[in-house]
């Protein structure tokens, strides 16, 4: 971190400053210019708040060098992280496709539905119990019960099961889920990611609807730093000044992310569309930029869902789109090389 000093600044405040750096076990480097002085900070600077320092009478600016996420930064970790959800793996070269209803409507269509996705080659099924709907007049999920059904869904296909954590209170019901989906909306609910951090199921952390690759960063670094190293990170869509999409399927945070970061990136096409014809071009763009799974809605009847039917594969569709991307990421992996 840099802090710009303006010209002439108050010795005692300076020293005040300096002395306060130091406490916080931070080398300074000062070099002194014509204009202006400068102050160059060495050593984990993550901890302190570069808006306070900013706001100092003697300031002029601060700026940040170093990315303010360190457990979630691919600088201090090189390697990709693989996260062990249930029986499969998430990273690491493979293709993950989690698949299911948007949201669990009764035993016989979830467990029906994850028959299907795993026929096709999905390794993860996904399915909504607690749903965060815009309106409160919407199907709000079965909750507790709906987690039930996923759990004979996994026994009856062995498919770990991916589902919404929405509040801290519903966590003692998540003791039995293979990994916990952190929505779009509570992306910087702070609290909850706190709580997810400081248990051991792995988590995946969609991005918040305007969120930054920063501050999507900065939640993943909220679960780590609770302890908890098993996060991936699921870009679903962006809002945008385009109505004709749902949202706008951000591709860039693909090759952004792997530069940025190790964790996982999933790709979920069909909340960034909510049209499901989009499903398949946007899948295959996702697959073709190197990510290491996609999130796909699957639903039996998409014309009678209480929740995106628009969105939604039926179950054949899905399968014929299923083949299609684990063989274009066979096909790029060996033009990758
Ligand atoms: C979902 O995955 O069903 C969902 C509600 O998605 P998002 O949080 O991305 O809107
Ligand atoms: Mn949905």
């Amino acid at each position: 971190m840099i802090v710009i000093l303006k010209p002439n600044p108050n010795r005692d405040q300076l020293d005040s400053l300096i002395a306060w750096l130091q406490e916080k076990g931070v080398v300074i480097h000062t070099s002194v210019g014509e204009h202006s002085t400068i102050l160059g900070l060495v050593g984990d600077t993550s901890q302190l708040d570069a808006d306070l320092i900013a706001a100092l009478d003697i300031v002029e600016g601060v700026r940040r060098i170093q990315e303010p996420y360190k457990k979630a930064n691919r600088k201090f970790h090189p390697e990709d992280t693989v996260v062990q959800v249930g029986n499969t793996q998430v990273g690491g070269g493979n293709l993950t496709l989690m698949a299911g209803p948007c949201s669990v409507e009764s035993e016989e269509q979830v467990v029906a539905i994850a028959k299907a996705v795993k026929a096709s080659g999905a390794t993860l099924l996904r399915g909504g119990a607690f749903k965060p709907r815009t309106s409160p007049y919407s199907f709000q999920g079965l909750g507790a019960m709906g987690l039930e059904f996923l759990k004979v869904a996994r026994q009856e296909t062995g498919l770990p099961i991916v589902t919404e954590l929405m509040d801290m209170s519903q966590l003692p019901l998540f003791k039995d889920v293979d990994l916990i989906q952190i929505g779009a909306r509570n992306m910087q609910n702070f609290d909850l990611l706190k709580a997810v951090g400081q248990q051991d199921k792995p988590v995946m952390i969609k991005r918040g609807m305007s969120a930054t690759y920063e501050e999507w960063l900065m939640s993943a670094e909220y679960v780590m730093a609770g302890g908890n190293p098993n996060v991936i990170l699921c870009e679903r869509g962006v809002r945008t000044f385009e109505t004709y999409t749902r949202n706008t399927l951000d591709i860039t945070a693909i090759p952004v992310l792997r530069k940025l970061t190790h964790l996982p990136i999933i790709i979920d096409p069909s909340h960034a569309a909510g049209k499901s014809w989009l499903v398949d071009p946007l899948a295959r763009g996702a697959v073709a930029a190197g990510c290491d799974g996609l999130l796909i809605e699957v639903h039996n009847d998409p014309a009678t869902a209480l929740c995106d039917g628009p969105q939604s594969l039926r179950p054949e569709v899905f399968d014929t789109l299923a083949r299609k991307l684990l063989t274009l990421h066979e096909t790029m992996k060996t033009l990758e090389g």
